[in-house]
Order: C-alpha cells, then structure tokens, then sequence
C-alpha cells in the first residue's frame, strides 16, 4: 500500500514529465544543429532547457521547443554583422575598416591549409608575407623594404625594442594615449627600453632633440598625434628638420604615423603619410592596417632595408607576426580597388544628400545636416560634411538590437542615421530595420 502511494506521488511530479537527454538530442533539428555546432555546446543548450523546467521556470512540455529556440539563435561566433549608421569611418568598436570584397574573398581562401611559407614551384621554405611585402613596396616605392606584424602596437614595440638596448627620445608633446586607458609610453618601456622625453607638452625644437642624443640612444621616435590636436603656441619638429641630425649622429628616426594612408590625401591635409615621411628622411615608419589603409588589424613597418631586416631577426618579431588570414587580406586590400573606407571618406556631398533625403522621405523622418569623422585612425578633429536622417531617440535601442544590428548616433534628442559608412546596397536593408524598430517600441 505505501510503495503504491509513493508511486503516484512521483507520476504527479512535473518534473517527471521532463524529457530526457537523449530524447531531445535524437530530434532532427537538434541532430542538424550537430554540424555547425560542438557536442557540448548542444548539450549544455539541453541541459539548460532542462535546468528551467525542474527549477519551474518553464513547462516541461516547453523544453523541447526551448531547445530549437535557443539553438537557432545560437550561430557558431558571437560577433554580429552590423550597419555603421554613425558617419564615423574608422570605429575602434566596431572592429574599424570593413573589408572589401577582394580581402574577404582573399581571408577565405587562405583559411585551410596555405602556401604562406612554402615555394611550391621547389617544395622548399619560403619567406613568410612574401606577396604583402610586394604589394607593399609596389604601392610605396619610397620604402626598400617592409615587414608587416600583428597591428600597430606591436610593430612600435618591436621597433623601439630591436633598435635598442638604450634610450628612446620622444617629444612630450607625443605621449600619447590610444584608448581602452593604453598608452604609448608604457607600451614603450614595458619590453626594455626607457623614454628620454625632451621638449614640453606644447612646444619641442631641434636643439632638443640634438642634446639628448648620447650614445645610449637607441632611436628617435615620432609619433603622430592621431586622435587629438594641441593648438595655439605650439611647436614641432618636422621629420624632414629632425632627419639630418638623426643621419649625423647615426641615430635611426623611427616615425609612427598611425592612420596608414601611403600616399597624400586631399581631403586630410594635415594626415601625415608613409611616402612622404620616407622621402623626408624616416628611416622606418609605421602604420596600422585597419585605419584608413582599410585592411585587417595589422602593423605595417616600412624603411630602410638594413632598418627592417634588423627587426624581422628580433626574437620579438615571431611573438607579434601576423596571421596568415591578415597576411591575405591585407596584400588584397593592397593590389584591390579603393577600399571602402576610403570610398567612405571621399564620397561626394551631392550623392551623399539625395540618398539620404530618399531614404528620409520613405521613412517619413526629416533631413539634417550631419558631419561624419575619420575617428580614431586620424584626422581626429577634422568634420566630413554630411547629412543624417533624424529619427525618435526612442529608436536607437531597438535598432541596435535588431537583425541587421544598427549603430546610430544620439544627438539632442535625435537618433541621427548617417548613410557615409553604409555600402548603397543597405539602404533598402536599412529602411526595412527601421520599420521593424519602429513597431518593436
Ligand atoms: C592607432 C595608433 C597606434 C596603435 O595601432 P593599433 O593598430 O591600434 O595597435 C599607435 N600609434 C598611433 C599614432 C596610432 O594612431
């Protein structure tokens, strides 16, 4: 009599109706799901739609639905495609320059195995980045050689830290911070190296400069002040003045450029660039891959041969070398056409305005002005004159949560969406996202 109680105490308990394991592994979609994702990714997706039927938060009669649910919305890597609706070219958040098709067509073919350091015309080793490196002196001359390493970062790293042991002279005008509370100066000292800064936060001269040099120097350094301006009673040494003393005394002038333009560009006047720092005397300079080069995260070193080649045998240069996958889509970018961050830049104000007043009109929103930026690849303060479409602030949320994900800008009481770093064939994708965002609210 009591044993049969017990029994039907248990057949009453929900959590007895909870499917089993391998009841929910064996449905099809659940098999399918088994190709893009690992056994214990499905199994812990099980086990939690499980956990939340015993703890009651869902019926048990739900779990199986709870499973599909949460698997098909699960994809393999989190990162999420998103549209750039703020203007702003070169967004460290948002992962920086988007790649052109070449370089995403590039990345995928080098993704199985490669021929990154093997000559398959004599079966024998070859130099790692050997077409990077040609794309690179192809597309500036100026340099005799170049090495490219995991990003900009790195490649300040190992420059200040082969051409040592010793001291690195720097302007204290070009202490400068790159965000995330990283800053050059640390980076500099923390593989050996010390800083002997010269000059003041707003004035530094050749005399500086000449008197610091000793023969504990290790280089010169340069660095661009990318992602703010000092104005007013300033004064720095242009690397053309710096280069003979550098020459004279022997001490090699290292210069960080950081944006990556190779050549002038109209529209950044005041945006150094890599050849012409080069004919200015630099005898190595460095750029970032994923500024306005518009490539992948990669550092870019390019100068004299006897310069570089003394970098690539550092023991640090295989600690920050690039990856096979940067190494394709930057050579690329490279030999590709414009990349899109620099369509971005150089789009036409005319163009840029009737796509946005169409795409306001659909949406029914107004047209405003609206400056894009370069962001924190160069040009920091320079405006790129531009419009937006004003929408309710109320819609910024729902846009970036929606599918496509949109990064819009909130400005007074306006969510701003800014079509400069949007490719044309979005628009329509766009528009769609905003209807959605708008009956999400
Ligand atoms: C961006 C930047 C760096 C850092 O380059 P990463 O590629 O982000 O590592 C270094 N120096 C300057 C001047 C920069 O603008």
């Amino acid at each position: 009599m009591r044993e049969d109680r017990q029994d039907v105490r248990e057949v009453d308990d929900p959590r007895r109706r909870i499917p089993r394991t391998d009841h929910l592994l064996a449905l099809p979609a659940v098999a399918r799901a088994r190709a893009a994702l690992g056994e214990h990714v499905v199994r812990g997706v099980v086990r939690a739609a499980q956990d939340r039927a015993r703890s009651g938060a869902i019926a048990p009669e739900g779990v199986a639905d709870e499973v599909l649910r949460a698997l098909g919305d699960r994809p393999a890597a989190s990162l999420r495609p998103v549209l750039n609706a703020t203007g702003v070219l070169v967004h460290t958040n948002l992962g920086r320059a988007p790649l052109s098709e070449p370089a995403r067509q590039a990345l995928l073919e080098a993704a199985g195995y490669t021929d990154v350091e093997f000559d398959l015309d004599t079966g024998s080793r070859s130099r790692r980045g050997a077409g990077v490196r040609s794309a690179l002196l192809e597309a500036c001359p100026d340099a005799e050689d170049a090495l490219v390493v995991n990003n900009g970062a790195a490649a300040l790293s190992l420059a200040t830290t082969a051409l040592g042991p010793g001291e690195v002279i720097v302007s204290r005008g070009e202490l400068i911070e790159i965000g995330a509370g990283f800053r050059l100066p640390d980076l500099i000292t923390a593989t050996g190296p010390s800083l002997r800064e010269v000059g003041t936060t707003n004035r530094t001269h050749l005399a500086d400069y000449a008197e610091a040099i000793t023969p504990a120097t290790a280089c010169a350094l340069r660095i661009h002040t990318s992602n703010y301006r000092i104005s007013g009673f300033t004064s720095t040494v242009p690397i053309a003045e710096l280069a003979p003393l550098c020459r004279r005394t022997g001490v090699p002038l290292v210069a960080d450029l950081g944006s990556g333009l190779l050549a002038p560009e109209p529209l950044l006047p005041e945006e150094p660039d890599v050849s012409s720092a080069l004919r200015d005397g630099a005898d190595l300079v460095i750029i970032s891959g994923d500024k306005l080069l518009g490539g992948p995260q990669a550092g870019i070193l390019l100068g004299r041969a006897e310069v570089v080649a003394r970098l690539a045998r550092h023991p640090l240069a295989r600690a920050v070398r690039a990856d096979k996958l940067a190494l394709a889509a930057l050579e690329a970018t490279l030999t590709g056409p414009v990349p899109p961050v620099l369509a971005a830049l150089r789009r036409d104000p005319e163009e840029l305005r009737e796509r946005t007043a169409r795409l306001a009109e659909r949406l029914d929103a107004r047209l405003v002005p609206h400056e894009g930026r370069v962001g924190g690849g160069g040009g920091a303060e320079v405006p790129l004159p531009g419009w937006a479409v004003a929408l309710e602030p109320a819609l910024a949320a729902p846009l970036r949560r929606g599918d496509p994900a949109v990064v819009t800008t909130v400005h007074e009481g306006e969510c701003l969406l800014d079509l400069r770093c949007v490719p044309e064939t979005e628009d329509e994708r766009l528009a769609e996202a905003v209807r959605a965002a708008r009956t999400a609210r």
